[in-house]
């Protein structure tokens, strides 16, 4: 799917609910801005990245006094990429490695169901068709069918992974991936990881073996901890987000499910309110879906 169509539904909804702000107002004056202030927070732009957005339109009115109400959509636009410009950026364009790290180790964090392993099957798909060797280790022990369903993505996407038995310790699963792919002198690994955080404390004990574990091979790994968050949990997502990067080293954000939901706008709060920046986002559940996130290509696509 394309950026557009996949984000059909926030856009829709989106561009309705600004226009509904602005309904027989010839200027924007302060109804309006409250109207869209509303608008704002319904689809999901969070409340603080609303507030920012809503100043910086009020500064512009008081700058213009005569500011149309048919120009709304414009001001928005510009003033929410003017915004989103000082947002972190993960400075890739696309499914490319930095000099100097192979293997890239990638260790992928999420809470289970919000898209963890379909991301690592669309990376593991996108590496390779970058010409990149990629490598999987199915860390996340505690669930068979985590185990299962990383080796069918592996299958799909053409790439060699490494497993052991369901309840084995992750940490030794992370540590004989990160070995084999040095051997098979590969360009990227790819670490799963169980995802429970109803049990907070043993998940970041985990997490952080695995990471001692892959140091122990590769001092410098992982690379990336990539979180991945279900967007259409809209706020959700966002408390997701805090919660997990206030526990652990959170190094890039993946935001997957955009295509089925009205709850993009998330992804601008986001995209804004974390010092981590948003790497990718999943736009459909096949190998192909998955888009390297660019924030002034995303508000386009918003307002087109
Ligand atoms: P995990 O438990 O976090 O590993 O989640 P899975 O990778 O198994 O994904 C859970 C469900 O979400 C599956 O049905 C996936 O097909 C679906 N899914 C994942 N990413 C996307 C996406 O970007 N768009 C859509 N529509 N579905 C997705």
């Amino acid at each position: 799917e394309s950026l557009d169509q996949g984000l059909q539904k926030t856009k829709e909804s989106f561009l309705t609910k600004i226009g509904r702000a602005v309904a027989g107002k010839s200027t924007v004056d302060t109804e309006v801005l409250d109207n869209l202030e509303e608008a704002l927070v319904s689809a999901d732009v969070g409340v603080d990245t609303t507030v920012q957005i809503i100043d910086r339109i009020e500064k512009r009115v008081a700058k213009d006094k005569y500011l149309g109400a048919s120009e709304l959509n414009r001001i928005l636009q510009e003033e929410i990429a003017a915004l989103l410009v000082e947002a972190p950026d993960s400075g890739f364009r696309d499914f490319e490695t930095p000099e100097g790290k192979k293997p890239y180790v990638i260790m992928v964090v999420g809470v289970n169901g919000v898209g963890k392993t379909t991301t690592i099957g669309k990376l593991a798909y996108n590496y390779k068709k970058a010409g990149k060797s990629v490598l999987l280790g199915a860390a996340d022990t505690f669930r068979a069918a985590a185990v299962d369903q990383l080796t069918v993505w592996s299958e799909r996407a053409g790439v060699p992974i490494v497993k052991q038995q369901m309840g084995s310790d992750p940490g030794a699963v992370a540590f004989d991936t990160v070995q084999s792919g040095v051997a098979r002198n590969a360009d990227v690994i790819i670490i799963d990881t169980a995802g429970r955080l109803h049990n907070k404390a043993h998940l970041m004990e985990e997490l952080s073996k695995i990471k001692r574990v892959m140091k122990k091979m590769i001092p410098d790994a992982p690379h990336e901890v990539l979180l991945v968050l279900d967007g259409s949990t809209g706020q959700n997502a966002l408390e997701q987000a805090r919660q997990f990067t206030a526990a652990t080293e959170v190094t890039a954000l993946a935001i997957t499910k955009l295509d089925g939901t009205a709850k993009g706008g998330v992804v601008l709060a986001i995209a804004h309110q974390f010092k981590i920046p948003v790497k990718y986002i999943g736009i459909g559940e096949k190998m192909e879906d998955l888009q390297v996130f660019d924030k002034e290509e995303f508000v386009d696509s918003l307002f087109s």
